[in-house]
């Protein structure tokens, strides 16, 4: 079945009475180029079991099954699920884990679904929940070599941005810290049913084998980085003082330390510096 021809994708939600859900984040791709470019730049391949989040009509597992020797899709909503029995008949090594991937423990589905095999992950993320499901993949430490993701626009510019700058925030700290991350490519908004109303980008990001910092000390680094940034407009002193309460003097003497003025701000910050500066504060807990 041709799931990116127009007229065949609404014969099949009609006949299965399927409404997209907008809160869910419901647009799926009908540009028959984008998803084996998604696949082909994803690690689905011989030797891989890619983990999907969000099947949608299974326009993108279809690619994937298609390349790599298994695929799991993570898919909250229970109206797709006869729509996928049928349109993924044709391939036994697929999964469909009918379940919200917040809450899934993606660790087990890994171990269970692909014993052996080399994992990553490809999916067009449902736009509600982009970060903390970025953030999710990577906090988890899951045993994946890569995340390749549909994103808007916007959210692309945020995670490819330089640390350190006004164009970072804290998903910006996440994807650097645990490993590196680049644009692939741009898709515009027709290549969606129903289109949303903004573009849209889909970005690598290749995880780092080595662990920077302990649990402990990744944990701290990261209510540093979130506590800064929501309050971003803020000096670092008085956003970690009102979120933390860091007492705002054992901030400006981490700052000394580390030749920076009193003043600065989370944006300002540089990797580096990010890192050590959640070190200092630490050892003076
Ligand atoms: N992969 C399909 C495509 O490209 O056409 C669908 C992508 S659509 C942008 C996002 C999909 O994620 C939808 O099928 C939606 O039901 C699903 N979804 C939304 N929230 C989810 C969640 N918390 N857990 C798992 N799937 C979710």
């Amino acid at each position: 079945m041709e799931l990116t021809n127009i007229s065949t994708v609404r014969e099949l939600l009609s006949r299965h009475g399927f409404s997209f859900s907008k809160g869910l984040g419901q647009n799926f791709i009908i540009n028959p180029d984008i998803c084996p470019k998604i696949a082909e730049n994803g690690n689905a391949r011989e030797g891989y079991g890619i983990l999907e989040i969000g099947t949608g009509i299974g326009v993108l597992t279809k690619e994937l099954a298609m390349r790599a020797d298994r695929v799991a899709a993570v898919e909250i909503d229970k109206r797709l699920l006869p729509i996928l029995d049928e349109t993924l008949a044709d391939f036994d090594n697929v999964t469909i884990i009918n379940e919200d991937v917040m809450k899934c423990d993606l660790h087990r589905v890994i171990a269970e679904q692909f014993g052996g095999l080399r994992a990553a992950v490809c999916a067009n993320l449902p736009y509600y929940i982009t970060s903390p499901v970025i953030m999710l993949l990577l906090e988890s430490r899951l045993p994946i070599d890569s995340i390749t993701v549909m994103v808007q626009k916007e959210a692309a510019q945020r995670l490819c941005a330089k640390v350190g700058t006004r164009e970072s925030g804290a998903i910006t700290v996440g994807v650097n810290y645990y490993g590196t991350v680049r644009k692939l490519f741009d898709v515009s908004r027709g290549s969606f049913m129903p289109a949303p109303n903004v573009d849209s980008a889909v970005i690598r990001i290749d995880l780092n084998d080595e662990i920077l910092l302990s649990d402990e000390d990744e944990k701290f680094f990261f209510s540093i980085v979130k506590s800064g940034f929501s309050q971003r407009r803020k000096t670092v002193a008085n956003a970690l003082s009102s979120l933390m309460s860091i007492p705002k003097e054992r901030t400006y003497d981490a700052l000394a330390s580390l030749g920076l003025p009193a003043t600065a701000r989370i944006e300002s910050l540089d990797m580096q510096q990010l890192i050590a500066l959640s070190q200092e504060l630490r050892e003076k807990e």
